[in-house]
């Protein structure tokens, strides 16, 4: 089934997990962590139940949670925002993503300039929006745009430069030229920057630089966060988008139409969580690292050439060296010869450009080192 723009319906994660279930295979697919967040965290979200935080949140998102934003913002990147009108929660970043194109995009001549390949939402949310999709291409192995390609791509006609950094599927970390390059061409031809950060916590060779700490970004980028990666709660969909108060406003006057609000009790525990002290989001950037490390070698022995991710879940293989000829026949039949799931890259690019990454493969990194261990003494089957 195909929906029309072409992305696979159910979702290319749906499909894999959905071989894991019946295959008993271990599921480097879908990317969500197999182990829980931090107790205090899920201790605040039980701790709310029981204090009965169980009705409709202020539409913006309950104050507490909005400070904290604002405040873990000031903290991490030095952004001054004001939490009452800079600041939205949202039902993860999948609705900021939806109610950001929705909202800004004016319609059908607006083109919004997408980094392919792209997490699966992007282009079911341009579709959506009725804009067209302008992709510029991320090529193996270090995944960083031409920018030559990506000033050709942006035009008058750009409404939206939407980025993802860093990135799902590929793992790179777009360099600081490559934002500044960003900047100047949403300058140039009047466009809105929208950067889907949701993996900030999860630079390796950090700091984490958001394109709105640039000079001259703040004014016109809507910066989408989640909660789900930072605290390892990917089921409760607690988002958030920060932005100059007249770009949160128009984001705002769609969500109030998607959800109205979500999460209530989780919005005071992940407030907590913003709040935790630098060691934290430290060692997590440290602890995927070393499951980078982990699974990249194991890759690496089994036969894969292997890209190396500067951050995210996820770590790119190519399955050419082990004889594959097309990424989606090799995925659909790692769980019989290997044990495993994957995801095949082509899942990510539009109909088109598939062929780009004909025999790529995606693999997430975020679980437990002795399933991370057991994946790759099945992978090794493979040589
Ligand atoms: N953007 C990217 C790049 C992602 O990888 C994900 C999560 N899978 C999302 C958005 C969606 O985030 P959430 O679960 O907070 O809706
Ligand atoms: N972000 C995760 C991934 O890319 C999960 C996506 C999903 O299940 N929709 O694997």
């Amino acid at each position: 089934l195909r929906a029309p723009d072409g992305t696979t319906v159910p979702t290319i994660f749906a499909e894999m997990s959905a071989l894991a279930a019946k295959t008993g295979a271990i599921n480097l697919g879908q990317g969500f962590p197999d182990e829980d967040g931090p107790a205090e965290v899920l201790e605040a979200a039980r701790e709310a139940i029981a204090r009965g935080v169980n009705q409709y949140p202020p539409g913006r998102g309950i104050p507490d949670l909005r400070l904290a934003i604002a405040e873990h913002q000031r903290r991490c990147y030095g952004l001054q925002l004001d939490p009452e009108r800079d600041v939205l929660v949202t039902a993860g970043a999948t609705e900021a993503l939806a109610a950001t194109l929705l909202a800004l995009v004016d319609g059908p001549g607006d083109e919004v300039v997408v980094f392919e390949p792209f997490y699966d939402s992007y282009a079911a949310c341009v579709a959506l929006a009725g804009a067209r999709l302008v992709p510029v291409p991320l090529r193996w192995p270090d995944f960083q745009p031409d920018l030559d390609e990506l000033a050709a791509a942006v035009t008058d006609r750009t409404r939206i430069i939407l980025l993802n950094d860093p990135h799902n599927p590929t793992g790179s970390v777009f360099s600081r030229e490559v934002l500044a390059r960003i900047v100047e061409l949403a300058e140039r031809h009047d466009a809105v920057i929208v950067t889907d950060e949701v993996y900030e916590h999860l630079v390796f060779d950090g700091p984490h630089v958001p394109i709105a700490t640039l000079p001259g970004a703040w004014e016109r980028t809507v910066s989408i966060s989640s909660a789900g990666k930072t605290f390892s709660v990917t089921g409760w969909k607690i988002g958030w988008v920060t932005a100059p108060a007249p770009l949160v406003a128009a984001v705002l006057a769609v969500k109030q139409f998607l959800t109205y609000v979500n999460g209530s009790p989780f919005q005071p525990a992940i407030a907590a969580g913003l709040r935790l002290p630098d060691t934290f989001f430290g060692g997590l950037a440290r602890t995927m690292r070393e499951k980078r490390d982990l699974l990249g070698a194991g890759l690496r022995s089994a036969g894969f050439d292997v890209s190396e991710p500067a951050g995210s879940y996820f770590t790119v293989a190519d399955a050419a060296p082990l004889g594959a000829a097309d990424a989606v026949e090799f995925c659909r039949a790692l769980p019989e010869r290997a044990g495993v799931v994957a995801v095949p890259l082509p899942a990510f690019a539009t109909a088109g450009h598939r062929d780009r990454y004909r025999t790529l493969v995606r693999f997430a990194a975020c679980k437990r080192v002795d399933v991370l261990e057991d994946a790759v003494s099945r992978l090794a089957a493979l040589r």
